[in-house]
């Protein structure tokens, strides 16, 4: 009989996917090349893709065979997940795979912020020994407001409680009394912003949150708000976050995140105050493995139960 066939369109490590090979076959094509992913897709059973393939109703008018598409990682913005559920297809994520991967990326932002590490690093390796520019502050005592109290948002609260900090959130789904059981305040959001050190971002970008913190929400901050983005491009709007921090209104921003990436045209990764990384929240070898692991495994019970 014969098995049934597995596009893989995006690079997983062969380590996890040979565990399919008894019961699938398993083809492989660079999903970025258009021509190569038509060509291939026609025989699909099951596609497995990461975020390099995008697939829309041309990849799907291609692909009469096909019966899930697997997104080893969380985003879905490559895949057209209507037009995908009119075709019967099912779509799978992962969505918890890197959850770790960001709350600890977040943690490691904020401590780099107050204490100048990548300047610091810099100025060594340019052969000087400036300790007195690199004065920074402690974490501990500071109040830290977490925007979005989700799975991400909870696990950076448990990171940072050792930090003897004073933990806040404010998210419209979560109680008070939820909030409260972890050792978190909850407060409205104008308040939260006035009474942060540290505001850390963990809400889905979506028509609502979109410009969520922007020049009103930065007006209420205190000078010593350093503004966290490890979510989302968008959701803090970078014109007013540049503009408060160029004024020296807030004292700095981490971010993992930008409206448009790379961000070739903004101001920010250029402020002294700003620290930046390239969309890397994901970007360990636990949470890559952990995506791939439960995408094959959903794959795996779509066809064998
Ligand atoms: P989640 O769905 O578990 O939590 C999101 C929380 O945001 C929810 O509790 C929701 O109620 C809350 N929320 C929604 N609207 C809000 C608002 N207006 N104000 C305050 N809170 C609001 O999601 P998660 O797993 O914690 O992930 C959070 C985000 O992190 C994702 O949506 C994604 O954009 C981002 N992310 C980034 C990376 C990266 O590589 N940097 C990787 C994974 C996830």
């Amino acid at each position: 009989m014969s098995h049934p066939v597995v596009l893989i369109s995006d690079p997983l490590p062969t380590r996890l996917t040979a565990e399919l090979n008894e019961d699938f076959e398993i083809r492989q094509c660079t999903g970025s090349n258009r021509a190569a992913l038509l060509a291939a897709v026609p025989e699909a059973e099951a596609l497995i893709i990461r975020s390099a393939t995008r697939v829309d109703q041309e990849v799907l008018d291609h692909a009469p065979r096909l019966r899930i598409i697997a997104r080893a990682g969380v985003g879905l913005d490559n895949v057209d997940v209507d037009a995908a559920t009119r075709a019967g297809v099912m779509v799978v994520n992962a969505p918890v795979s890197n959850v770790t991967s960001v709350a600890e990326l977040t943690v490691g932002l904020i401590l780099s912020m107050f204490r100048h590490l990548p300047a610091a690093h810099a100025s060594v390796r340019a052969g000087e020994w400036r300790r007195a520019d690199f004065q920074g502050s402690e974490l501990s005592g500071k109040s830290i407001g977490i925007l979005g109290f989700g799975r991400i948002g909870q696990l950076v609260a448990e990171r940072l409680a050792p930090f003897e900090v004073e933990l806040l959130t404010h998210d419209p789904n979560v109680t008070a009394e939820f909030a409260f059981a972890q050792g978190v305040g909850w407060m409205p959001l104008d308040e939260l912003m006035s009474t942060v050190d540290v505001l850390t971002v963990h809400v889905p970008r979506t028509p609502a949150t979109t410009g969520l913190i922007g020049a009103r929400e930065l007006a209420l901050a205190k000078p010593s708000l350093r503004v966290v983005n490890t979510s989302r491009g968008g959701i803090v709007d970078e014109t007013a976050l540049a503009s408060a921090l160029a004024a020296e209104r807030i004292a700095g921003a981490a971010l993992d995140v930008f409206e448009t990436e790379p961000p070739t045209h903004s101001p920010l990764p250029h402020l002294d105050s700003v620290v930046c990384t390239p969309h890397i929240g994901a970007g360990t070898r636990e949470a890559q493995d952990r995506a791939a692991s439960t995408v094959l495994g959903a794959v795996r019970n779509a066809f064998l139960g």
